[in-house]
Order: structure tokens, then sequence, then C-alpha cells
């Protein structure tokens, strides 16, 4: 008798999810939109990622020294995939670094940007990504870079 009572459950939460959303954010990633919209919000950008028709996923990406990639389609749908493995590696700087760069991308449209300082340090958390510049991005720099995605 149990076991048949579970199956059905099982069934019933499926096709909840099916109506209920089409577009997919993993678990692992909610806390960086999340802090994305609030950081959106702090400084007067209207951003509610989860609204938009986006999927935010875990993949193999290929080459392997891809982190993340965003995508859209002709719908205006996008799709957000991430590198699982290179993912479980990142600290909690170099995982929101990399969210807030392909929402940058997917959500807030922008493109690449590899200016530098004096010093060549990236000025943007839309660099490319090529090492034209070098990166950095800790508790002395991450409100100055976020000011510069939401166009501050
Ligand atoms: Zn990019």
């Amino acid at each position: 008798m149990k076991y048949p009572l579970k199956v059905i459950m099982i069934i019933a939460l499926m096709q909840a999810c099916q109506t209920n959303t089409e577009y997919i954010i993993d678990p692992a990633f909610e806390e960086y939109v999340s802090i994305f919209e609030l950081e959106a919000f702090n400084r007067d950008v209207d951003v509610n990622v989860s609204a938009l028709a986006i999927n935010i996923e875990f993949a193999s990406l290929e080459p392997r020294n891809l982190l993340g990639q965003c995508l859209t389609y002709s719908n205006e749908s996008r799709t957000i995939t991430i590198d699982k493995e290179i993912w479980s590696v990142l600290d909690d700087y170099e995982k929101e670094y990399l969210m807030f760069h392909e929402l940058g991308h997917c959500v807030l449209g922008k493109d690449h940007f590899n200016g530098s300082n004096q010093n060549g340090i990236c000025l943007s958390i839309m660099q490319d990504g090529s090492g034209s510049c070098s990166v950095i991005y800790n508790a002395s720099n991450r409100n100055e870079l976020l000011n510069e995605l939401f166009n501050l």
C-alpha cells in the first residue's frame, strides 16, 4: 500500500512542476541570482531574473577553458550554462563573478569590455576572459565593479 502511494505522489509533483515553471534555475545558482537582484535593486535597477524566460543550468562545456555561456534564442528566451566541474572548485567570489558575468550578458544585455586601469586591472566584470587585463574581484573592489556592471 505504501509504495504505490509514493509513486503517485511523485508523478503529481512532476506534473505540478511542468505546468507551473517552463524555465528552470538550478538551485545551486539561486543564491547568486538573489544577490544579483538585490545589488541591482540597491542601485535602482529593476531586475527580476525569475520572471524572465531564462534557464540557468549546469553542463559540461567545451572547450575546457569555457566557464560559462549565455545563449539567447529567437523567441527571446535565454539559457545560461555553467560548467559543473569548474563551478565545484570556485570560491564564493569566483562563483558570484562568473554568474554576474553571464547575467550581465543574458539579463542586462551587456557585451564584453576589456578596459583596464594604469595597473592593468580589469575595470569591468564583462571582460572577455582573454587575459588582456588582470581580473581582481574581492571586498576592496566589488562595489566599484558592481556599479560599473549596473551602469552607475
Ligand atoms: Zn562573456
